[in-house]
């Protein structure tokens, strides 16, 4: 039996329970992203606890953009969250990674990645544990569209930053779970203040 598609409802407050099939194929979405770019590394702390952040860094020649529904939208930063915010059928992954992207009056539109814990990390993410491994500041040179699955099958609603001032975010949340080594992961919650 066909399992049943996400249905999303006219408006809700992130993060949510997300129940049922993806109700995107990504055929909307088309990124324009440099091959690599500097990002600057920092662990910040929010009402929902310590976030490690990856800014793009001002020294970047070149923007990252992505278009959805034919609306663009700039990369700002991502930022990973111990576990994850949003729940697949109830189940809590160990990290979700938030690309935030805005429209330049401002609108958000924010790319959920889940990472499980396995026996590799997803390589591209290795740059970034690597840096960490010798300081939790710096910059950090990335390859940005690798880090998002190359299918870009996920669920799309209408939700909100799950932080003040809950912003309307338009989220994209992937279906495919990247994956972090246990010693990776030791040292990104040690960084995060939660090892
Ligand atoms: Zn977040």
């Amino acid at each position: 039996m066909k399992k049943k598609n996400f249905i999303a409802s006219e408006h809700s407050t992130s993060p949510i329970n997300i129940a049922g099939g993806p109700n995107s194929d990504g055929a909307n979405i088309h990124f324009n992203y440099p091959e690599s770019m500097l990002f600057d590394l920092a662990i910040t702390s929010t009402i929902n606890g310590s976030v490690l952040t990856a800014s793009v860094s001002q020294l970047n020649e070149e923007k990252a953009f992505v278009a959805i529904n034919n609306e663009t939208y700039e990369l700002r930063q991502l930022h990973v969250h111990a576990p994850s915010e949003h729940t697949i059928d109830n189940l809590r992954h160990t990290l979700e990674w938030h690309f935030v992207h805005q429209t330049e009056d401002g609108h958000y539109t924010v790319i959920g990645v889940f990472m499980e814990k396995d026996n590799s990390t997803t390589a591209p993410y290795q740059t970034l544990f690597d840096v960490l491994a010798t300081s939790n500041e710096g910059s950090c040179t990335l390859a940005p569209r690798t880090l998002i699955p190359e299918k870009t099958t996920g669920w799309h609603y209408n939700g909100t930053l799950t932080t003040p001032p809950y912003d309307p975010v338009q989220w994209v949340v992937m279906q495919t779970i990247t994956t972090i080594a246990e010693s990776d992961l030791q040292l990104l919650l040690q960084a995060m203040g939660q090892a």
